[in-house]
């Protein structure tokens, strides 16, 4: 099977989307286009689902009065998508690294608040008055 890259934002959204319920790809366009603040064109997101289809990530089958094609994620396709998920919030960890702090009492990582006392990061109010006793 051919490597599927989701390798920029519209192919990333367009996998979230499907993640979250079913879709048709006019949706998608729309959905996409609203997301990123800019216009997403059939050309961006047409060849993709095929290529989706075609590796067997995605099923379509035709719904509603207008039978318009509506795409879902297949068991592999879901997969794949939470793979694609867990290898972004890796590369995240790693770019906020640098921004985490490390509780002076418990060691355990704070990233975002915390709770400061005499220079030092505790994850909590508890922590600091732990390591103050
Ligand atoms: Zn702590």
């Amino acid at each position: 099977m051919k490597r599927i890259n989701a390798d920029n934002m519209v192919k990333f959204y367009a996998l979230m989307l499907l993640y979250e319920r079913n879709h048709h790809g006019y949706e998608l366009i729309k959905s996409i286009g609203e997301k990123m603040e800019k216009n997403v064109s059939p050309g961006q997101i047409y060849p993709f689902l095929k290529k989706l289809k075609a590796g067997g990530m995605i099923a379509g089958g035709k719904e509603g009065p207008r039978e318009r094609t509506v795409y879902r994620l297949t068991p592999a396709g879901r997969k794949f998508v939470k793979e694609t998920l867990i290898r972004l919030s890796e590369m995240i960890r790693i770019a906020v690294r640098k921004d985490i702090s490390v509780c002076h009492h418990c060691g355990c990582e704070v990233y975002s608040g915390g709770y400061r006392e005499k220079g030092k990061v505790f994850c909590c109010k508890s922590c600091a008055s732990a390591c103050g006793r």
